[in-house]
């Protein structure tokens, strides 16, 4: 039966970006060092740089994404990963 297939799949599909979306708000919460300058920011309001690194908005340069941007291209499931990891500190 393809037409219920395709509704099961439209479903988990918003399960899925529901759950992805209260990660994401999470992870912004955090609060994460700048490898720059050393001050502590909300990872919301930083950018990723090569290597999971991340940096102000003072220390990043052009090849670096906002959270905003760098949220929507990770795997979403690496973000996870290293949120739990962080609790082992
Ligand atoms: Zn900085």
């Amino acid at each position: 039966m393809p037409a219920l297939q395709s509704v099961d799949d439209d479903i988990s599909q918003v399960f899925r970006m529901e759950h992805n979306k209260e990660i994401l708000t999470e992870f912004g919460k955090r609060i994460q060092r700048c490898y720059g300058c050393f001050i502590a920011y909300h990872l919301k309001d930083m950018y990723l740089g090569e290597d999971v690194t991340f940096f102000c908005e003072h220390c990043k340069d052009e090849n670096m994404f906002h959270f905003d941007q760098f949220a929507q291209l990770l795997d979403i499931s690496k973000l996870k990963e290293v949120a739990e990891e962080d609790h082992h500190h």
